[in-house]
C-alpha cells in the first residue's frame, strides 16, 4: 500500500465564535469549546458554561470564526 504523502493534520474542533451579550450587547469572541466559564467582560454576565467538558453557550452567537 501507497503511502499517502500528505500527512492529515486533526482538525481541531474548536472554534472561535463572536457572540453577543445578551445583557449589555457587548460584542466578544470566545473560545468555543472553553473548558473553563467565560463571562462578559462588561457586565460579568455568563456567557458558556462548562457540562461535562462540553461548553455550552449561553448567549446568541453572531458568527463561527475559523
Ligand atoms: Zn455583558
Amino acid at each position: 500500500m501507497a503511502k499517502s504523502s500528505g500527512e492529515m493534520t486533526p482538525k481541531p474542533k474548536s472554534r472561535f465564535l463572536r457572540v453577543k451579550c445578551a445583557d449589555c450587547e457587548n460584542e466578544q469572541v470566545i473560545f468555543g469549546s472553553a473548558s473553563t466559564p467565560v463571562t462578559c467582560i462588561i457586565c460579568g454576565r455568563t456567557l458558556t458554561e462548562s457540562r461535562g467538558g462540553r461548553a455550552r453557550i449561553l448567549t446568541p452567537i453572531l458568527e463561527v470564526l475559523e
